[in-house]
């Protein structure tokens, strides 16, 4: 995969007509409609105004939520609109469709230095299907198409891909940085590269386990998927989660690990808990003999000792997963002790996005990372090693 992809500033766009794909995809209050945070509209502000300073006229789009190709009021982009004229301090014409007249007349007599947003792109079943026609309609209001809204450069859809078969098509700022800073650490990593992975289970990581195998110098592991290399290896593992379908696989990457000298750290002490419960009481056990009726709810002090050292000395960090169901206050210090280990160490460090963001992020280190990724799905997906069409479609530098 290349990540060595052109960006805004590798383009001329003054006088341009430029479509722009941003993550507008913003959490909204139930009842009122109200966005209730705004933070991916601010994350978008860089590419947009250094596209109007340039001279481009910019064409926003971007979905909003599931509505699976219907026309769902509530799920309109007229409040981002709003919100994201206050930001720039300046208007943006809200086009009450996508593809049709009001989107089209009001795209054609756009001029630069002036911005318009989209309706709601799912509204069209040709977004997600990624149906031709659609994206070249889109593609037809516009000269330049500029990507933006990582979340979503995973799934090949008409306005995160199909577009750019009709037009020269680059990245903002926000899939550049993703790009450069992940793409650097995949391809090209400052060594020692030490990978820490958690989260709940391993089904959901044995891509990013298998890739990660053949870059990185020390694999991590902590959380729910812990149980099952444990019970792999011949332990105890109580109640804690375990997906029996998957030991194999631990027992292969196991071995993986050994022919390829990577160094494979799995907890060796651990709070486990009666029950699964914000109120159980921690019990300290040797993560090799987990008891009966208790689940592992959390690395021990020990393990967090050793998973401190092995960071330490990094050149590149990259984290996805916590070690342990950090919501609950009593079982979020294994989580706590590595988001600090990170914070303190010199190596690039880079959060994966989704709950390893949001642990992040409630802890208190975030703004102590190189860099947090802000796509969920997406950061698993490249860290897999896997195409993304989002990117792939990219012209290359
Ligand atoms: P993921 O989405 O796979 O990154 O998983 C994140 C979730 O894993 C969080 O909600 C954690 O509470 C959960 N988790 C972490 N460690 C454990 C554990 N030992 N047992 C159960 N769930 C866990």
């Amino acid at each position: 995969m290349n990540y060595n992809k052109k960006t805004v500033k590798d383009i001329d766009v003054k006088g341009k007509k430029v479509l722009l794909r941003c993550d507008f995809n913003v959490p909204q209050d139930k009842a009122t409609g109200a966005i209730t945070d705004g933070k991916r509209i601010v994350a978008a502000l860089p590419t947009i105004q250094y596209l109007l300073e340039q001279g481009a006229a910019v064409i926003a789009c971007s979905h909003l939520g599931k509505p699976k190709g219907e026309w769902k009021q509530s799920l309109s982009l007229a409040p981002v609109a709003a919100r994201l004229g206050e930001l720039l301090g300046k208007d943006v014409i809200f086009a009450k469709d996508i593809v049709g007249e009001d989107a089209k007349a009001k795209a054609a007599a756009l001029q630069p230095g002036q911005i318009m947003l989209l309706e709601n792109l799912r509204f069209d079943i040709g977004e997600e299907k990624n149906h031709p026609e659609f994206a070249k309609a889109l593609a037809d209001l516009a000269e330049i198409y500029v990507s933006d809204a990582f979340g979503t450069v995973h799934r090949a859809h008409a306005s995160t891909a199909g577009v750019a078969a009709y037009l020269p098509a680059v990245s903002g700022f926000l899939i550049g940085k993703e790009l450069e800073i992940m793409g650097s650490a995949l391809a090209n990593p400052k060594r020692p590269l030490v990978a820490i992975l958690g989260g709940a289970k391993v089904s959901s990581k044995i891509g990013v386990i298998n890739n990660l195998l053949d870059i990185a110098d020390t694999i991590i592991v902590g959380g729910g998927m812990t149980y099952t290399f444990i019970k792999a290896m011949g332990g105890s593992v109580g109640t804690s989660l375990l997906e029996s379908d998957w030991l194999d696989y631990c027992k292969e990457m196991l071995a993986k690990a050994k022919e390829k000298g990577v160094r494979f750290l799995l907890p060796v002490d651990t709070l486990c808990a009666a029950e699964f419960s914000a109120d159980a009481k921690p019990e300290l056990v040797d993560t090799m003999h987990i008891p009966d009726g208790r689940m592992g709810m959390d690395i021990g002090p020990k393990t967090i000792e050793a998973y401190t050292d092995a960071v330490k000395d990094a050149g590149t960090v990259i984290w996805n997963g916590p070690m342990g169901v950090f919501e609950f206050p009593a079982f979020a210090e294994g989580t706590r002790a590595v988001a600090k280990a990170l914070a303190a160490t010199s190596a690039v460090t880079i959060v994966g996005g989704g709950d390893s963001a949001a642990a992040v992020s409630q802890l208190g280190f975030a703004d102590q990372m190189t860099h947090i990724s802000t796509g969920g799905g997406a950061s698993l997906e490249f860290l897999e090693g896997k195409e993304l069409p989002g990117v792939a479609c990219l012209l290359d530098r």
